[in-house]
């Protein structure tokens, strides 16, 4: 297999910067599990600050901020509101079942969003014959929604219908930052409709390792219990924190250019002829394609792309999604789509 040179698989292959690499080597280090890691304690704190939460707690990965949400948010044959598209559901192992031991009603959004009134209908009734509903969780931007971007005006709706149901709601923020970045909204005006949220730091702020949980501090407090629970509690962990403060600090303004990268991708690939757009409206970095009109799998367009070093990801036989991140240029998105029409043109 040739080396991949333009890689548009996901935001999570991307290199940290030599800037990033020495802001962690030289990063002051601790016992994170006594919390005597002051690097840890920092990249806390400015992401406290961040989203006007009241504490915050470094985490492995962004799975593992889902989950320990979820769990202490619900307990055994609790319900949980989501899109049917979220992550929660289709990417991490079950783990509402197996963690919080609660069950997931899946809603049919646009493009990963929906509104107060499909919670409001979702809402189940106060009878012993059904489950309780708990949590409603919104995925901002939505992953398998073509990087939508909540509107905060819908999630202070959903968030309203929630609150007067008694329900908590919670925010995958895997890419927060890339919304805020798009729309201009403060990351405190989206985190200040949920009761608690996570930004991933290896996602397009471009980090090795590293996502971290936001919310009251009785929230927090028993998410470390979960934390140490389920063995996510470290050691210096300051080594990793490190970069997460540096990308804050670094690479959220530059997520502009991986949307516009994004968009001139889209343009480019949607006149191809055999390709089409799953959304015509690319808000943020990722790019969903329908490859149906070619005479190729959309397995076999990404074999013949990594045969000549470009790598984008077979969502389905018929559908691709690539993404842009710091490691990929202008000129890479062009080459991209060049090489993704001479494969389809054959
Ligand atoms: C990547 C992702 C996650 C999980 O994050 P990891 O850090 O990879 O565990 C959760 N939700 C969404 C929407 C994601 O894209």
């Amino acid at each position: 297999m040739k080396a991949v040179r333009i890689n548009l698989y996901s935001d999570t292959q991307s290199q940290p910067t030599p800037a990033m690499r020495e802001a962690m080597a030289s990063a002051e280090v601790g016992d994170e599990q006594h919390r005597l890691d002051p690097s840890v304690n920092k990249l806390c704190h400015e992401v406290t600050e961040l989203l006007g939460k009241e504490d915050a707690l470094f985490l492995p990965s962004g799975t593992m901020c889902n989950q320990i949400s979820l769990a202490v948010h619900c307990g055994a044959g609790d319900e949980i509101i989501a899109d049917q598209s979220a992550h929660i559901i289709n990417y991490e192992a079950g783990g509402p079942a197996v963690l919080s031991r609660s069950l997931v009603r899946a809603l049919d959004g646009d493009c990963g969003v929906f509104d107060a009134e499909d919670v409001q209908k979702a809402i189940r009734s106060n009878s012993y014959h059904a489950p309780r509903s708990r949590l409603v969780v919104v995925e901002q931007t939505s992953n398998r929604g073509g990087g939508a971007v909540w509107p905060l005006s819908t999630l202070q709706g959903v968030a309203a219908v929630a609150r007067e149901h008694g329900l908590n709601l919670h925010m995958d923020g895997a890419r927060l930052m890339n919304a805020v970045v798009a729309s201009g909204v403060p990351a405190a005006d989206f985190a200040a409709t949920v009761d608690s949220l996570w930004l991933d730091l290896s996602k397009g702020l471009g980090c090795p390792v590293g996502a971290v949980l936001a919310g009251t501090h009785e929230f927090i407090d028993e998410a470390w219990r979960w934390k140490h629970r389920v063995g996510g509690a470290m050691r210096q962990a300051g080594i990793i924190a490190a970069a997460g403060s540096w990308a804050l600090a670094n690479h959220v303004e530059r997520l502009a250019d991986d949307h516009s990268n994004a968009r001139q991708f889209a343009k480019r690939v949607s006149e191809i002829p055999g390709v089409q757009l799953v959304s015509e409206d690319v808000q943020t970095n990722l790019i969903f394609f329908n490859v149906s009109g070619s005479q190729l799998s959309a397995q076999d367009i990404s074999a013949r792309l990594r045969e000549q070093g470009v790598w984008i990801g077979a969502i389905d036989n018929e559908r691709m999604r690539a993404v842009t991140h710091l490691d990929v240029s202008r000129d890479d998105v062009n080459e991209a789509a060049d090489r993704l029409a001479d494969v389809i043109s054959g």
